[in-house]
């Protein structure tokens, strides 16, 4: 057949592309295209950081893509209008993507089944974001796991997909309308001074390779001290697809070959990080209310507090908490926080500020260059009590406490809120006397860490009690 079309979404790389490769092998000449989307100025699930990696990514799939003899080609406006147009300008036999896992990437692909029906085009779709989806993983009764633990030792014995080629050679298409390349300004965004990653296929690559050669052997030493770079920091590079989540785990198997007991351990412990992705994947599949509503019904109708000034400050990194404020400034600087402070920093705003966990979970998505619907939504359930697996209601992790272990010489805080940079670190870890400023220029603790934790456990534990009792009546 010779035309087909090949819409570019969550998979901006030229390596192991599912679709891409299906496309090509079957096709004469595959069109690319990216199709941008028409909202200005503020979005609830994005905002200038993601927007800014997707502008680089696309700037460098598209010169990947010279390279290989062809153009990406942008278009804007509702994406299945935007293929049917290419279709008809094209005469394009078929239309070949990569599966989006979040609702509305399905909703999306729902209406261009009809749409490809109507046409009389074919549709392709394909699992690519994942190594295992939708109901790959279920209990021996068919139904979804609700706990990680048995959800995991399941994943782990299915066989897994291996890589796919690179394309590097593309007929060149002809002539089409395309709209130059983005910048922020196509949403109406302006730059904000974020220091975001490398973009792109080959950073990525680069980061991997970094990472496979030496680090993930001591994954499990350094992975939860936020001081130190002892992750892989490849989650932007799955939520764009730069990297196939099958390369990752071909080469991580590569390099599982005759370790000592702590280093495949360690290589392990990694694999269940990714697993964990693919968990909240399926919870997103199954339940796609979570984004609105308590995974678990009996934490429905909360009483969470209304206090705006208090969130902005949690935003602004302005707590008096400094393991919670460097984690809010490392965020607001660069599109990411450690996963360790993503915990502390959700629990504090849920159950020491009883603020609703979807206002931290938006800010989330505006400010991550990782921001991944299904893996944000289940780290700030999780970390609120009400979702899959979650930590039980009356686990309330101290944010002192916290700090001194994870960061118990304090450069993590120090780094990032830099005006307590000569405060020794035992008083980093531990609420100031009374009134009594750790330096002038930084504030008192908004609240006490006990005090709130007691409002916590007895908020909790009413909700709980008063919506069993209602399920039995
Ligand atoms: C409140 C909260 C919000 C979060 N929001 C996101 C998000 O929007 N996008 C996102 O990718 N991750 C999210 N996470 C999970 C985790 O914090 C990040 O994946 C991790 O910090 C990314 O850094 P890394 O790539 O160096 O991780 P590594 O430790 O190197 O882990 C490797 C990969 O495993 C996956 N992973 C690791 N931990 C988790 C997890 N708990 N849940 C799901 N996947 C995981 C990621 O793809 C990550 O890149 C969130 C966690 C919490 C507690």
């Amino acid at each position: 057949m010779p035309i087909a079309i090949h819409w570019f979404r969550r998979d901006l790389r030229l390596t192991d592309n599912t679709a891409l490769n299906a496309a090509v092998a079957a096709h004469e000449q595959v069109v690319p295209v990216y199709i941008l989307s028409t909202w200005k100025g503020q979005h609830r699930w994005t905002g200038v950081p993601r927007q800014q990696f997707l502008v680089e990514c696309l700037a460098s799939l598209a010169s990947g893509l010279k390279a290989a003899g062809s153009d990406l080609l942008i278009r804007q406006g509702d994406a299945v209008a935007e293929l049917e147009a290419l279709v008809r300008e094209t005469g394009a036999a078929a239309i070949y993507a990569n599966r989006d896992p979040d609702p509305f990437g399905r909703a999306l692909e729902t209406r261009l089944f009809q749409a490809a029906k109507r046409l009389g085009v074919e549709l392709h779709l394909f699992k690519d974001a994942a190594l295992h989806e939708r109901n790959e993983v279920l209990t021996g009764s068919q139904t979804p796991f609700r706990v990680f633990t048995p959800f995991s030792r399941a994943w782990a014995k299915l066989g897994k997909p291996l890589p796919g080629n690179t394309v590097t050679r593309l007929r060149p298409p002809a002539k089409l309308r395309s709209l130059p390349l983005p910048t922020l300004a196509t949403w109406g965004l302006q730059p904000d001074g974020t220091q975001i990653l490398d973009a792109g296929e080959k950073a990525a690559h680069g980061r991997l390779e970094r990472f496979v050669e030496n680090a993930v052997f001591r994954y499990v030493e350094k992975r939860d001290l936020p001081a130190l770079e002892g992750t892989s920091r490849l989650s932007q590079d799955l939520r764009f697809g730069l990297l196939s989540i099958r390369k990752i785990y071909s080469r991580l198997q590569e390099r599982s070959q005759g370790l000592n007991e702590t280093q495949a351990r360690s290589l392990q412990v990694y694999i269940t990080e990714l697993c964990w992705r693919e968990f909240y994947f399926q919870v997103l599949w199954h339940k796609p209310e979570v984004l609105e509503l308590e995974y678990s019904e009996d934490y429905r109708g909360m009483p969470w507090k209304e206090d705006p000034a208090a969130f902005d400050r949690w935003c602004a990194g302005q707590t008096g908490f400094p393991i919670v404020d460097a984690g809010m400034r490392q965020l607001r600087q660069t599109g990411f926080m450690h996963n360790r402070v993503r915990m502390i920093t959700a629990m504090f705003l849920t159950k020491d500020m009883h603020l609703d966990w979807r206002l931290g979970e938006q800010w989330f998505m505006q400010r991550l260059l990782d921001g991944e619907i299904a893996s944000n939504n289940g780290g700030w359930q999780w970390s609120s009590g009400t979702g899959t697996d979650a930590a039980p209601y009356f686990r309330i992790q101290n944010p002192w406490t916290q700090g001194l272990r994870f960061d118990s010489a304090g450069n993590y805080i120090r780094h990032w809120v830099p005006e307590l940079k000569a405060v020794p670190a035992q008083r980093l870890h531990q609420p100031p006397a009374p009134g009594l400023r750790l330096v002038p220029e930084y504030p008192l603790p908004m609240l006490d860490h006990a005090q709130e934790r007691d409002t916590s456990l007895r908020t909790y534990k009413l909700h709980l009690s008063s919506s069993r009792s209602a399920k039995t009546v």
